[in-house]
C-alpha cells in the first residue's frame, strides 16, 4: 500500500467562541494566520469532537485520542503525569497527582500550592520517596514542575477507587479531605487508609524539614502537606505504534502531552526553551519536526498557549499565541518533504468567556499529496463547520490520518 507520512501540530486550547472584545470574532477569526489560511484553501477542513458533542476533555483526554487510543483507554490523570516527568511506572502500580500544600495545626488548607512554590522541592521529595508505610507496599515520589509532585504505590491488594484528599481549587481555607474507598472493595479501604497515614506521615516529617524552615524564616508559605488527587491504575496499554506497526515523534513543553505520547509508544522531544507558555521555542519545534518526520511515520507537534490565555479570559493575547501557532506551522511548511501531509487540530475548547475546557467541536484540516480539497479557505471554527471532512470524532479523524498514511 501507499505509505506517506504525517505532521499533526496541535493548538492546545484553540476553540473558542465569538468575543464581544474581538468585534464578534472568536480568537483564531480574530488573528492573522496566513499559513493557516493557506493550508485550509489547499487542504479539507472539518470539525472534531474529542469524544462527542458536549463532553468537555482534559488535556491528557484528549491528546490520548489524538495519538490514536479510545476513551475507554484513560489510565488516569496520575500515571500520564508520571510518565510525563520520566517516572517509571509499572502496570498495578497506584499513582497520584499531588501538590506540595499549606495546612495549619486544624487541618484546613492555608495554600493549595504553598505559595507557589518552585524552589527545592526535590529536597523535599527526597524524604518521601521510600518511607514506610506498612510491609509489602513501596512509596515512590517525585517532584514535577512548580508545586506538583507524584505519588505511586507499589505492591499487592491495592486499588485506585477511592478519593481525592486534594479540596481542588478554589477551596483554600477548607480542610483537606479524608481518603474514602470509592467502591466495597477490600483493597479500596486498604488503599484509601494508606493514603491517610502518607498524608500524616508526610506532614509530620515536613513540619521540620529544613527547606519549610528556611521558607518560614524568609516568610514563605511552608510546603508542609501533599495533596493527592487523581489515582490512576497504570494499564497494561499496548503502544498504538506497536499496534500499526507505525514510528512516531511528539516535540512538546508540557509533561501531561509528553507522557501520553510516551504511553502510545511515541518518542517524546522536549527542550528547556519549551516553556509552555507564549516565550515557547517555535522555531527550535518547526525545526526538529522537520528533523524527526525523516525517520518517522507521524510527528506530533505542540504548543501549549492558547489554552493557557483561554484559561485566563485573555482574548488578544489567545489571538497571538495563535498567531505564534502559524508562524510555527509556516517555518514548518517551508522545508516539508513532498509526501508528508500536515494535520492541524486541537485537544479542546478553552473560550476565553469561560475559562475552562467546554465540549464544543474544534476546527481539524488535512493538508497534503492528493486531497480532497473543499471549498474553505479560513482555518477557524466558523468556516471549518463547513468543510469536507464534515463533523468526526477524535477517532474518526485519527483513523482517516492513519488511512492516508496508510497504515489502517
Ligand atoms: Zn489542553
Amino acid at each position: 500500500m501507499l505509505k506517506r507520512k504525517v505532521i499533526m501540530a496541535i493548538a492546545d486550547g484553540l476553540g473558542d467562541r465569538p468575543n464581544s472584545s474581538l468585534g464578534s470574532k472568536t480568537p483564531l477569526e480574530y488573528a492573522r494566520t496566513p499559513n493557516l489560511d493557506h493550508l485550509a484553501t489547499e487542504g479539507i477542513t472539518g470539525m472534531m469532537n474529542p469524544i462527542s458533542s458536549g463532553i468537555p476533555v482534559g488535556t491528557d483526554m484528549g491528546h490520548l485520542i489524538l495519538f490514536g487510543y479510545q476513551p475507554q483507554h484513560y489510565p488516569g490523570r496520575g500515571p500520564i503525569e508520571a510518565l510525563g516527568i520520566g517516572m517509571e511506572i509499572q502496570p498495578g502500580d497506584i499513582v497520584f497527582r499531588c501538590n506540595f500544600a499549606t495546612v495549619d495545626d486544624n487541618g484546613i488548607v492555608v495554600d493549595r500550592r504553598a505559595g507557589r512554590i518552585r524552589e527545592k522541592t526535590d529536597q523535599i521529595a527526597e524524604v518521601i520517596n521510600g518511607m514506610e508505610l506498612e510491609k509489602g507496599v513501596e512509596v515512590y515520589f517525585k517532584q514535577a514542575t512548580e508545586h506538583r509532585a507524584v505519588l505511586c504505590l507499589r505492591g499487592e491488594g491495592l486499588s485506585d477507587k477511592i478519593s481525592d484528599s486534594d479540596p481542588k481549587a478554589p477551596n483554600d481555607g477548607k480542610p483537606y479531605h479524608q481518603v474514602e474507598a470509592l467502591d466495597s472493595s477490600a483493597e479500596a479501604q486498604r488503599t484509601a487508609d494508606l493514603v491517610n497515614l502518607f498524608l500524616k506521615k508526610t506532614h509530620e516529617i515536613l513540619l521540620s524539614h529544613p527547606v519549610n524552615e528556611e521558607r518560614i524564616a524568609e516568610g514563605k508559605l511552608p510546603a508542609n502537606f501533599i495533596l493527592t488527587r487523581g489515582a490512576g491504575q497504570m494499564a497494561h496499554l499496548e503502544p498504538i505504534t506497536q499496534q500499526l506497526n507505525l514510528k512516531g515523534s511528539c516535540i512538546a513543553g508540557e509533561g501531561t502531552v509528553l507522557g501520553v505520547a510516551q504511553l502510545a509508544g511515541y518518542n517524546a522531544i522536549t527542550d528547556a526553551s519549551m516553556t509552555g507558555n507564549i516565550d515557547t521555542n517555535i522555531a527550535l519545534k518547526a525545526h526538529l519536526t522537520i528533523e524527526e518526520i525523516v525517520n518517522n511515520d507521524i510527528v506530533y507537534v505542540h504548543l501549549k498557549a492558547p489554552d493557557i490565555k483561554g484559561h485566563d479570559n485573555e482574548p488578544f493575547e489567545k489571538a497571538e499565541a495563535i498567531e505564534l501557532f502559524d508562524q510555527m506551522v509556516g517555518m514548518i511548511l517551508q522545508d516539508l518533504p513532498e509526501d508528508v501531509y500536515i494535520a492541524l487540530a486541537a485537544d479542546h475548547s478553552t473560550p476565553c468567556e469561560v475559562g475552562e475546557h467546554t465540549g464544543e467541536p474544534v476546527p481539524i484540516l488535512i493538508y497534503g499529496p492528493s486531497i480532497r480539497r473543499d471549498r474553505i479557505e479560513q482555518y477557524n471554527e466558523i468556516d471549518c463547520a463547513h468543510g469536507g471532512l464534515g463533523h468526526l470524532s477524535g477517532e474518526e479523524f485519527v483513523r482517516t490520518l492513519h488511512g492516508l498514511m496508510g497504515f489502517s
